[in-house]
């Protein structure tokens, strides 16, 4: 046998904790996003994971509007958002190892018992559920051979959810005492009346957290405001942490400024300094900092409508549920130097009143998104058709690929009852049609993850506005969705001009259709969602693409 040369150990992998305290929709994602990218510039393999405290076995089952936007990672598994941003900010491409569900992992623990994988010991709460928790960690951190892998857990601290999570970071910790950390993300606020900073509340959290049996290394201290030294003294006292362990976390313009602003205050060394590592490599994030700087240059803008259903939550914009697609906007507007500026549009007003189509000549750009059912569908096939005559740039995602063509069949191949079986299942001209695969499942009632998901290949037609956009002849992209143009129809629908520029490989199903450039700027629709595979540094080309016509259009 040959001897081994004496090889350096590996060293453990990292675990890092994320949690919330004070209050949600702080920004946790964004924050363990940006540590990652941070401790990658230093030159470690980063891997990230999420836990969502939710009963549901995955996102796909949950209404956007209420949870956020359905992020469907490579393998097709519906995940939350955060996954996305994890993405576009490391650079990633997650699997379903990580992500997990309290559902998920209830499911699990349940099914193993029912093999008798526990040898008949009695099955509990504690400690099976945090030990499949832990286990599933350190299954993704193998598949994926990161040296550091960092967990969020979603929820704040001091919820009963989140509980369980918790649990297992703190076994996990007595498993590896040099090898987990833990990051609480914070929240101080700045009450007007009083107007000074508050970190009562961070105390708080923290003794909360404490009393689960962790103590947090760092806390991220978000807050309108710079933290000055006093606020992170007083933290340091109360909270038993040292003082340079307290991150400032202000709010900025933009998310993309998060990493820069984090390591203003040192956070990368800080935390190799905690971890026990040393620096591999130093890029100061030095390419990022560029897409960053050229964002924050363009002072022009590009105005874009978005078209759509439920955007409203009470008196908000409730644009969680479209993350992606705005963040794949920015991407592709930082791509041609200019700012985004979005409007949403709600489609039932175009309904009510017509004439208020006439508003849509304001956007350099229409845009509308993946969707699901018969609401304010009517209101978006004639923003569709006011786009197509009036030479709008449009660009339609998923749902708004097929109500493109529901719009052509009806006002250019005269099918006047054109529609998709989804919302109108007896029509005479079924041109969208459910996927054969699909009537099954659904007649079963079995709703959850069957749909058409996640990333399949497509070819694309030579001379097309797709083909030139991606410089390519074959992609892969992500899908969600049960329903498919027609493959009746597709002869007709091209003899009467519109163009099915990419299809997949075997020719059946129809992934974009599109305009010819003389006929229209830009006229096109994917069946795919292409906003899952956008970042700041590599932006989508048909996002690009789109505002490119947009601003040569713009007025
Ligand atoms: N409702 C359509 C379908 O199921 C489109 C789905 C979507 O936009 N994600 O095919």
């Amino acid at each position: 046998m040959a001897t081994r040369s004496p090889q350096k150990k590996k060293a453990s992998t990292k675990y890092i904790f994320v949690v919330g305290g004070v209050m949600s929709g702080v920004g946790k994602g964004v924050a363990t996003s940006s540590i990652g990218l941070i401790l990658q510039s230093k030159g470690y393999a980063v891997t990230a994971l999420k836990i969502d405290p939710y009963i549901n076995v995955d996102a796909g089952t949950m209404n956007p509007t209420e949870h956020g936007e359905v992020f469907v990672l490579r393998d097709g598994y519906e995940t939350d958002q955060d996954m996305g941003n994890y993405e576009r900010f490391m650079g990633l491409e997650l699997s379903r190892d990580h992500y997990m569900t309290t559902g998920l992992v209830y499911k699990t623990v349940i099914e193993k018992e029912r093999n008798l994988e526990y040898g008949g010991r009695c099955v509990e709460v504690v400690p099976h559920i945090p030990q499949e928790v832990i286990r599933r960690i350190k299954k993704a951190v193998r598949t994926s051979k990161a040296d550091i892998a960092i967990i969020e857990i979603g929820g704040t601290v001091g919820e009963y959810q989140n509980i369980l999570f918790l649990e297992a970071a703190r076994i996990m910790k007595l498993e590896h005492p040099n090898d987990v950390f833990s990051v609480l993300v914070s929240y101080l606020p700045i009450p007007s009346k009083i107007g000074e900073m508050k970190t009562k509340p961070t105390q708080y959290a923290v003794r909360t957290l404490n009393s689960t049996g962790i103590q947090p290394d760092f806390i991220i201290a978000r807050s309108d405001r710079p933290l000055d030294e006093k606020r992170k003294e007083k933290l340091a006292v109360n909270c038993s942490i040292r003082k340079e362990d307290v991150i400032s976390a202000p709010d900025v313009e933009s998310i993309y400024d998060v990493p820069l602003n984090f390591e203003q205050d040192h956070l990368g060394d800080r935390f190799l300094k905690k971890l026990g590592l040393k620096a591999k490599k130093r890029d100061n994030l030095s390419v990022w900092e560029k897409r960053v700087m050229r964002n924050r240059k363009s002072t022009e803008t590009v105005r874009i409508g978005v078209v759509g259903k439920y955007f409203k939550t009470g008196d908000y914009v409730f644009s969680d549920a479209y993350i992606s697609v705005i963040e794949a906007l920015k991407h592709a507007a930082c791509e041609v130097g200019r700012k985004i500026e979005l409007d949403w549009i709600d489609s039932a007003d175009f309904e009510t009143d017509p004439k208020r189509l006439e508003s849509l000549r304001q956007y350099q750009g229409i845009l509308v998104p993946g969707g699901f059912g018969g609401r304010g569908i009517e209101g978006i096939v004639s923003a569709i058709r006011f786009c197509r005559e009036e030479k709008v740039p449009y660009f339609g995602l998923c749902y708004g690929m097929q109500l493109m063509v529901i719009e052509y069949a009806r006002s250019v191949m005269k099918l006047a009852d054109a529609h998709t079986k989804e919302v109108n299942g007896t029509t005479n001209h079924p041109v969208i049609d459910i996927l054969p695969e699909q009537v099954e499942k659904l007649r079963k009632k079995n709703f959850g993850a069957t749909m058409r998901l996640g990333q399949y290949p497509a070819m694309l037609k030579s001379g097309s506005i797709a083909r030139e956009a991606y410089k390519s002849d074959a992609i892969l992209e992500r899908h969600r969705h049960r329903y498919e143009v027609n493959p009746e129809y597709i002869g007709q629908i091209e003899a009467a001009g519109l163009i099915f520029s990419a299809t997949s490989p075997d020719g059946v199903l129809m992934e974009i259709a599109e305009l010819p450039k003389k006929q229209h700027p830009f006229f096109l629709g994917t069946q795919f969602h292409p906003e899952f595979q956008s970042s700041l540094i590599a932006p989508h080309p048909l996002f690009v693409a789109f505002l490119r016509a947009a601003v040569k259009e713009g007025k």
